[in-house]
């Protein structure tokens, strides 16, 4: 399977004839994709910091491309958003993490909360609430056990829109994360404006804890804000010890990254859950 680097693809694609046409490929076989049952899913668990226990999971879409190999989402979800393939794919992506909860509640397997990434154009639809819904009652599992990530692009449009549909999924039972904390569009604002549940630490401030002091600072900020507004706050793309220690020493409530575990399959994400302990 060939990796296509993000960089050098948009290099390539303005100077070789191959990559446009790959490009050009990428974008048609999308359309594909669902199908042709190229998509499948990952799970990366989400840690209590203090205890180490897996308290939840993010799931993250992967795509099986017959030519190229596993085709990294940093790749094709752009695409998607552009194309408006994403509408069809985020649905796809909630029915299947909904299928799979009622398949663990069938074979009596652990369940634990599970977070879905929704785009800003999906969320703006009018018909996203009742799909959620119809889904829901499909598979009738609890939406206590479903997470919306939203980002910050989803909340500096159409106020209306967002907020009755925040508040509708509220209603459901269905929380929300609010996901890459500090890299959009940041305002505190929207923090007292629309119920979030959950901040998620972007990675970029993780990654330089006891490196730059700034982005500790922002981190201890970020966490202590997240407290008194009773939120619960989870660290992104935790890696080292160093930073895990920093963490629980803020008392950031939850931790996810490769540290603890990367984005797994299915079966291999059930065995992670049966044992009690990660580290
Ligand atoms: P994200 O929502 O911020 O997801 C976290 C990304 O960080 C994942 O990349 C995950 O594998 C990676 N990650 C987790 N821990 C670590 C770590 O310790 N170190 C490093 N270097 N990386 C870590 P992934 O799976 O490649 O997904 C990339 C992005 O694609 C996601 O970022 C999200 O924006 C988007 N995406 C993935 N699946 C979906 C989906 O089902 N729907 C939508 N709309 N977007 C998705
Ligand atoms: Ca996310
Ligand atoms: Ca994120
Ligand atoms: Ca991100």
């Amino acid at each position: 399977a060939k990796e296509i680097g993000k960089n050098n693809y948009q290099i390539y694609s303005s100077l070789l004839n191959i990559s446009s046409y790959k490009l050009y490929a990428l974008e048609r076989d999308l359309r594909k994709a669902i199908e042709n049952n190229e998509f499948f899913l990952h799970f990366q668990p989400r840690v209590d910091a203090s205890t180490g226990t897996i308290v939840s999971a993010e799931a993250l879409l992967r795509w099986r491309h017959p030519e190229w190999g596993i085709v990294s989402p940093r790749e094709f979800i752009p695409l998607a958003e552009e194309n408006g393939l994403i509408l069809e794919i985020g649905d796809w992506v909630f029915q299947q993490v909904c299928y799979f909860i009622k398949s663990w509640e069938q074979k009596k397997l652990s369940i634990i909360p599970i977070s879905i990434n929704i785009s800003a154009q999906r969320f703006l639809k009018n018909d996203f609430i009742e799909t959620v819904k119809k889904v829901l009652k499909e598979t009738k599992i609890n939406p206590k056990l479903i997470e919306f990530e939203i980002t910050e692009t989803t909340l500096i449009h159409h106020e209306e829109a967002v907020s009755s549909a925040l508040q509708l999924l509220k209603e459901m039972g269905i929380s929300i994360a609010l996901d890459d904390f500090g890299t959009g569009y940041s305002s505190l604002t929207y923090l007292k404006q629309y119920p979030i549940d959950t901040i998620k630490i972007d990675r970029s401030f993780i990654r330089n804890i006891s490196v730059f002091g700034k982005d500790e600072m922002i981190v201890k900020s970020i966490i202590f804000l997240a407290k008194g507004l009773q939120m619960k706050v989870v660290a992104e793309g935790v890696e080292t010890n160093e930073q895990l220690s920093f963490l629980r020493q803020q008392e950031c409530d939850e931790i996810q990254g490769y540290l603890f575990s990367k984005p797994v399959a299915e079966k291999e994400f059930q065995s992670l859950l049966n044992k009690t302990k990660l580290k």
